[in-house]
């Protein structure tokens, strides 16, 4: 049976390698591949952020940290690296349902928070280092007998197979006629300093992430609902190093690298469902600040969704 997927994002790949893995002949058609891709700018840290049904989210969240984690072990070359992190509050709040399902988590000490946060927590969680991880997600679809074909559709019925996944991201609004997909964009930066831990402000108000990879420190972010602008801009720079700066005070801002921006593919809610028929569509869009965080469950919830329906 011949599939097709429909997007080279993170969540068309690990689609793509699970159906593959299923025994499915796949198909990969993108009008972008890796590095070009939403997904190539993730921070990325493994953290439901910004994504809805929670519950569901939770769920494949929790799938995929354990995908990671194994990775993070099993296959340097993904670029998978499990850190430590805190998270800063400026309220207190309930911790995160999935705290008790990670390797380590625990509050924080009224001294361990910077100025201006009253509460937050310590946690491990997979950093995934997206450059390589994309790269190594490209090369495991192609070992794995996919075939990837750079083009353009303009509707999903000029996707061929027996079946369809669409995992087009923002390229949704248009080919799903999506009008509750919307762009929320988000600007970081790169810098040449490794600070001891994470550190993360989670509220999309707030939100400042700092996220140490193995080559630079991904600092973040903004949250810019229906700004389409791809361009960096200055002001949002300086806010950025200003957040990360009071999280992180000896961040040396003379020793940023770059700048990038990507837009979130934003919606309610996460669109996973399936369209029966003759040449059955699941739509996999939608998963705003936390695509990556979801990847994997959702792809095994595509593979269950597609043998249900075949
Ligand atoms: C700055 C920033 C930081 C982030 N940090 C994190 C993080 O720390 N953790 C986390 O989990 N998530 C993070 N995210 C969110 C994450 O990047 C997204 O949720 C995720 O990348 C969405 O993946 P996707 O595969 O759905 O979409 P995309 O990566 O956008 O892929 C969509 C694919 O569909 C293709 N396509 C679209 N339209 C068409 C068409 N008409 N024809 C053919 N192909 C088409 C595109 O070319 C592309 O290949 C961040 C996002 C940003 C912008």
């Amino acid at each position: 049976m011949r599939c097709t997927v429909i997007g080279a994002g993170v969540c068309g790949l690990s689609c793509a390698v699970r159906l593959l893995e299923a025994g499915w002949a796949v198909e990969v058609i993108a009008e972008k591949f890796s590095p070009e891709t939403v997904s190539d700018r993730a921070a990325a840290v493994w953290y439901p952020f910004l994504v809805a049904p929670v519950d569901r989210a939770e769920v494949w969240g929790m799938a995929s940290y354990s995908v990671f984690s194994e990775l993070s072990a099993s296959e340097p070359e993904a670029g998978v690296i499990m850190r430590t992190g805190r998270e800063y509050l400026r309220e207190p709040v309930e911790s995160p349902g999935w705290h008790s399902a990670i390797t380590h988590f625990r509050l924080l000490e009224p001294s361990e928070l910077p100025d201006e946060y009253v509460h937050g927590w310590e946690f491990e969680v997979p950093v995934i280092e997206m450059p390589r991880y994309m790269a190594w997600l490209q090369l495991r679809c192609e070992s794995l007998g996919g075939t990837l074909t750079q083009r353009r559709i303009n509707s999903l019925d000029d996707a061929g197979g027996d079946a369809r996944i669409n995992c087009s991201g923002l390229g949704a609004q248009e080919l799903a006629d999506d009008d509750d997909l919307h762009p929320v964009r988000g600007q970081v930066l790169y810098l040449d300093q490794t600070p001891e831990v994470g550190h993360f402000d989670q509220q999309p108000e707030t939100l400042a992430h700092v996220i140490p990879r193995s080559d630079c420190t991904v600092l973040g972010g903004t949250v810019q609902a229906n700004d389409a602008n791809e361009s960096p801009s200055e002001d949002d720079t300086e806010l950025i190093l200003a957040k990360c700066t009071a999280m992180w005070p000896g961040l040396d801002i003379t020793r940023i690298t770059g700048v990038a921006v990507g837009l979130r593919p934003a919606r309610s809610t996460v669109r996973l469902e399936l369209e029966p028929g003759e040449q059955p569509l699941i739509h996999n869009y939608g998963h705003g600040g936390g695509g990556v965080t979801l990847s994997w469950g959702c792809a095994d919830e595509v593979v269950a969704l597609l043998s249900a329906a075949t």
